[in-house]
């Protein structure tokens, strides 16, 4: 258990959450030299981004009536909490956008950072060749450095990588996803809420089985079904 405070908010890092890493980066099926550097350039980048992403619910949330904030990071990701407050239905919105919206801002700077080193040009292409796999050409002084530096590549390459698509498909309507959170607020019965979440987890369950994808289609195979229990629970309607 790694345990330290930042910003003035206690964070405390599971040993689970270094293996799910561990195992998304793929260092785990491929043990060359370089598979590894770039399998802990990639934990680097998803510690960094998913932290940043808690500090911005933490800090938000103690900004806006929440009370005091605490990190945890755990199997499936991060986890920030208040205690001791209490949230208005737009402080809580806030809250909960803040934290997307803070992984959005830090893939920005990054894309600034790109900006800088290769131009306007050569880093859009790049970032919709890291995104969307996209086609396109390069300058030769653009080549010659992603040939050459590697390791710092990869680290911009999956900081472009988590901030995008991972704040995305937090915002899906899958509770207890950001997304879904959102949709609680919004939508009523709770019933609803679930409903919209089993059909939106089994939709990516699903085109994660078809792109071959185990870990999101697991992940959200189990969201589904999640949603699914506390739907029952609380009665079909
Ligand atoms: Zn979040």
């Amino acid at each position: 258990m790694v345990r330290f405070t930042l910003f003035g908010i206690p964070v405390e890092i599971q040993p689970w959450f270094w293996l799910t890493l561990a195992f998304l980066s793929g260092a785990l099926t491929s043990f060359t030299p370089e598979a590894m550097q770039y399998g802990l350039i990639f934990i680097l980048a998803a510690t960094v981004s998913i932290l940043v992403h808690e500090l911005g619910h933490a800090l938000t949330g103690m900004r806006l009536g929440g009370g005091a904030a605490k990190i945890v990071l755990w199997a499936f990701g991060g986890l920030a909490y208040n205690q001791g407050g209490r949230f208005t239905k737009s402080g809580r919105f806030w809250m909960i956008a803040a934290g997307p919206g803070a992984g959005f801002l830090l893939g920005a700077v990054v894309l600034l950072i790109m900006i800088a080193i290769f131009g306007p040009h050569d880093a859009l292409n790049l970032t919709g060749r890291w995104l969307f796999g996209s086609q396109s050409s390069f300058s030769h002084d653009t080549i010659a450095f992603v040939q050459d530096r590697k390791p710092l590549v990869s680290l911009l390459r999956s900081m472009i990588w988590i901030n995008f698509w991972w704040g995305m498909l937090n915002l899906l309507p899958v509770h207890p996803l950001d997304g879904g959170q959102i949709t609680e607020l919004f939508v009523k019965p709770r019933q609803r809420v679930h409903q919209i979440a089993i059909v939106a987890a089994t939709a990516v369950a699903a085109f994660g089985l078809w792109r071959g994808d185990l870990f999101m289609a697991l992940l959200f195979g189990y969201l589904a079904w999640q949603n699914f229990q506390a739907m029952k629970k609380l009665g079909w309607q």
